[in-house]
């Protein structure tokens, strides 16, 4: 630890509730790394406020020294944006959590930073609404976290990204200066909308606090099919006529390539497959029913189509809680999966859906070259035009040239991350997704509301 920083962290436990402030040795493994476990670093110290004043007090005695400052929510990021550099301090914001208030005439719900989703989301649940943000983490990740990082998950489809949820906010900047702009109201058009500033930036322009969130009414009952789809064709006509005939009720279009499926159904020993053949792509669709009775069958008679069409080659509907529960662990045992994987690498792209073809061609014919008979495992949430794609290195040195391909295959057109951000590990690739302008703009951002570089400083730009 240097001077600078032991001075830092005197002032800091000074200005502090004891226990806010935790050294290194204190703070365990937790605060090493997010979930990638790539770079781990210890930081120099973890801040855990409980309280917004705690947050911009931290904030401000940071700022005046230009102390780094790495933000962390749930640690459930897949882009290193909360892995700290050396040196930095760690802001948590595990204890700066709960739910504020809800209310259910207006559909809203205010909630501190720090609070598991799946916490909001069964907050909201208890009122007969719902909190549509759904992903595979929920159990970890943190609205703050959500929100930073502008998170998709299941449900984009139907409900949109976390942006479309985010009524309003409260976010401290880097040199401690509370903004409040806790709007509830769905329209609101006075003036810039300044919560979009700290929506999808991964913590570069402030320190989420607080927000309002959008709730939606609660489905009556969701319908769970699973269907194999005999080419990547199909799969595209299969989410066309799930759209034409579902509309908004179509809740989840998620697609598996038979490698990653297989990879999934091996791991989950317990699972029985879902059917007995072998087929090249499955995708688990999700049902809003506004009218469970009348959309069972519907949703029956919609599968009966697509088999006598050869659309699908197979397909069943769950018929309780716990198998569609099963269903759903063959998508979302992924996270658990990577992990066994080698050295875990994953992709989270995103291409018009016109592009498809032509980049997972180029995917097998160039990948061979630099893994082998390693696969690349593919699966994602087709209907967003977003693929996951999943492998296990044998080598660091194996990075560069898989970065070429599948980043380098999308430039122009594509975007080098749908839903999990750029982080320290997508930062050289950002030019690939963004224009010149769009770059310069970005900086331009940052040095009017981070003058110092304090706040994550590393990740995104
Ligand atoms: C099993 C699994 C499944 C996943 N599925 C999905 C999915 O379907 N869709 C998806 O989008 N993501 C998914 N993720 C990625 C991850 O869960 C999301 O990115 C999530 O939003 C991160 O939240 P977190 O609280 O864990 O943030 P962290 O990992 O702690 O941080 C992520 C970024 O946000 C910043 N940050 C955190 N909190 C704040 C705050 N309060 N204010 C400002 N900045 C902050 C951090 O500095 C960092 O840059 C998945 C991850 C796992 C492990």
């Amino acid at each position: 630890m240097t001077d600078a920083n032991t001075a830092l962290l005197e002032t800091l436990a000074s200005r502090l509730p004891a226990g806010t402030l935790l050294g290194p040795d204190d703070a365990g493994a937790r605060h090493r790394a997010d979930w990638t476990r790539v770079n781990a670093c210890a930081p120099a110290a973890v801040a855990r406020p409980r309280t917004t004043e705690e947050v911009a007090a931290i904030l401000r005695a940071c700022h005046e020294v230009g102390q780094p400052v790495v933000v962390q929510g749930g640690l459930t990021g897949l882009a290193g944006g909360a892995t700290p550099r050396a040196g930095e301090l760690a802001l948590s914001l595990e204890r700066l959590a709960g739910v504020e208030s809800i209310d259910a005439d207006a559909g809203t719900l205010q909630v501190r930073a720090g609070t598991p989703l799946a916490v909001a989301q069964a907050a909201a649940e208890a009122q007969g609404l719902q909190l549509a943000l759904d992903l595979g983490s929920r159990g970890s990740c943190t609205i703050g976290g959500n929100i930073a990082t502008n998170a998709g998950g299941n449900r984009v489809i139907r409900y949109g990204m976390m942006r479309e949820l985010v009524l309003g906010l409260e976010a401290v900047l880097a040199d401690g200066t509370v903004l409040s702009a806790l709007n509830p109201m769905l329209k609101n058009n006075a003036g810039y909308d300044l919560k979009q500033l700290f929506i999808g930036t991964e913590g570069t322009l402030g320190v989420v606090t607080r927000a309002v969130l959008r709730l939606h009414a609660a489905p009556r009952e969701r319908l769970t099919a699973f269907v194999a789809a005999p080419s990547f064709a199909a799969l595209v006509a299969l989410l066309r006529a799930a759209r034409s005939e579902f509309g908004g009720e179509l809740g989840s279009f998620e697609a598996m390539w038979a490698n990653y499926y297989e990879l999934a159904i091996a791991a989950l020993k317990a699972n029985p497959r879902p059917f007995d053949g072998r087929h090249p792509f499955y995708v688990l669709l999700e049902i809003e029913a506004l009218e469970p009775v009348a959309a069972t069958a519907r949703l029956e008679t919609f599968l009966a189509r697509l088999l006598e069409a050869g659309t699908a080659a197979d397909a069943l509907v769950a018929r309780s809680l716990e198998e569609s529960a099963r269903l759903w662990r063959v998508r979302e045992s992924a996270g658990e999966i990577m992990m066994t994987l080698g050295i875990p690498m994953a992709y989270d792209v995103s291409l018009p859906m016109a592009r498809m073809t032509a980049f997972l061609e180029r995917l097998d014919a160039e990948v061979p070259a630099v893994l082998g008979d390693q696969p690349l495992y593919v699966f994602g949430h087709l209907g967003d035009g977003n693929l996951h794609l999943v492998t296990g290195l044998r080598s660091l040195g194996q990075v560069a040239a898989l970065d070429q391909i599948v980043y380098g295959g999308l430039a122009g057109f594509g975007s080098v991350s749908a839903e999990h951000g750029i982080g320290q590990l997508k930062r050289h690739w950002l030019s690939a997704s963004r224009s010149p302008a769009e770059l310069a703009t970005m900086r331009l951002l940052k040095s009017a509301l981070d003058p110092r570089g304090i706040l994550n400083p590393g990740r995104v730009l």
